[in-house]
């Protein structure tokens, strides 16, 4: 099937704007997607005739809305192909997910001298709550390097893990360089040694389609608002053998079974986990999200970024000085690049006078750009939205921007 893309992007209002006088071109879509009207509208739907607090109710708006919520965690199940919903938490992201495996696996299971093991590639989302645990608890982070091209360099993997590696973290994609890990891989080495295995799928459940059965991934998480859902809401999946296990990360209302001031026993999964109100409007909009992404259909999704990919490598690179960072054979549709000595910060500005979004700096991956000694890069990243004609704009911004600087 091939995907009508003027129908998609009528789905989209925003994108329907100009930017100092010229059509928006939004290449920023690793940062966060824009939303289809789908998914507005499932919002505004929730707050216009069925908006109540969840769960604890008896009365019908409380159970509508509670079912909604429980919906789309259902949608999420389905969507990651998760064994049970219990086994999904709603978050408010893959940062509050990561935090809340770092605080309370670390919590749970490790101690002064244990390992963690990264990559040279991860957003500081996946690095710092582990720099935290590092001061709390003594435990030690391990690096996995990278080559040029942006791909993890796998050699040494084995001798990587020891008998004090707790856990390997990891990201399915880099939102800097677009590189798809080999995290198949990963987990099949890391579990061989017994090593549980966390994927940060903040940039890849929009592109491809992601089984946490057959992936076989101890925890696998993402955000809602970078697959064209809302902002304030994102899933952990976790196995229930870790979950179970695992301390709770905050205390509150929905969390507990019993309170008295004896002392507390905890509520099961999910809820264990979902202390205080939850986003439960997000919820719901990320599983209207969901939806729309399944209509289309990932593996049309991904085809056609991938032709957008190609053709924007292609065209960008005719443009003399150009410098491209992350050139891995798996790569998703992120083009990093710096051109001549011009400074991603300028081009970026100068860009977006010509209605070009695209982002520039570090990605919140400084050690990345530490790997290359860049201060940072300009970043296009493509969605479904984004067409051959928007990168023919961008192109000819960049030339244009390049000569002004010649
Ligand atoms: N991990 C990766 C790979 C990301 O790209 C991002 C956001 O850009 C995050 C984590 C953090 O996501 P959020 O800000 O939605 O929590």
């Amino acid at each position: 099937m091939s995907i009508d893309i003027q129908k998609i992007r009528k789905d989209f209002p925003i994108l329907d704007q100009m930017v100092h006088g010229k059509p928006l071109a939004y290449f920023d879509n690793a940062a966060t997607a824009h939303k289809p009207q789908q998914v507005i509208d499932a919002i505004d739907e929730v707050y216009t005739t069925y908006n109540s607090n969840i769960h604890r109710g008896v009365h019908h708006l409380s159970n509508v809305c509670t079912q909604a919520f429980e919906d789309a965690r259902v949608k999420v199940q389905n969507f990651i192909n998760a064994p049970h919903s219990h086994e999904v938490i709603f978050t408010r992201g893959t940062t509050e997910a990561i935090n809340l495996i770092a605080t309370s696996f670390g919590e749970s299971f490790l101690k002064a001298g244990d390992e963690v093991i990264v990559s040279q590639l991860e957003h500081h989302s996946n690095i710092v709550p582990w720099q935290l645990l590092e001061k709390r608890k003594g435990i030690v982070l391990k690096v996995i390097p990278i080559n040029d091209a942006g791909e993890l360099v796998l050699d040494d993997l084995d001798d990587f893990l020891t008998e004090r590696t707790k856990l390997v973290a990891v990201a399915h994609i880099s939102n800097a360089l677009g590189t798809i890990n080999p995290i198949k891989t990963i987990i099949d080495r890391a579990h061989a040694k017994s090593i549980p295995v966390m994927i940060d799928g903040a940039q890849a459940v929009q592109h491809l389609k992601v089984d946490v059965q057959a992936l076989d991934c101890d925890f696998y998480v993402f955000s809602g608002h970078k697959i064209y859902g809302p902002t304030g809401i994102g899933a952990l999946y976790g196995k229930e053998e870790w979950l179970n296990k695992m301390e709770p990360y905050q205390g509150g209302g929905e969390m507990i079974q019993t309170v008295s001031f004896d002392g507390t026993t905890f509520n099961e999964l999910p809820f264990k986990f979902e202390a205080g109100t939850p986003d439960y409007s997000g919820a719901v909009g990320m599983g209207a999200a969901i939806d729309y992404v399944n209509a289309i259909g990932l593996e049309n999704i991904a085809a056609y970024e991938q032709e957008l990919l190609e053709y924007g490598m292609e065209q960008l690179s005719q443009i003399p000085g150009i410098q491209f960072y992350g050139t891995a054979k798996e790569k998703a549709s992120v083009i990093s690049f710096i051109v001549g000595n011009i400074h991603p910060f300028d081009m970026g500005t100068m860009l977006d006078k010509l209605g070009l979004a695209v982002r520039t700096g570090h990605h919140c991956a400084q050690p990345l750009m530490q790997r290359y000694n860049i201060p940072g890069t300009v970043r296009a990243s493509f969605a479904v939205y984004n067409t051959k004609e928007e990168i023919d704009r961008l192109v000819a911004g960049v030339k244009r921007v390049s000569l002004l600087f010649a």
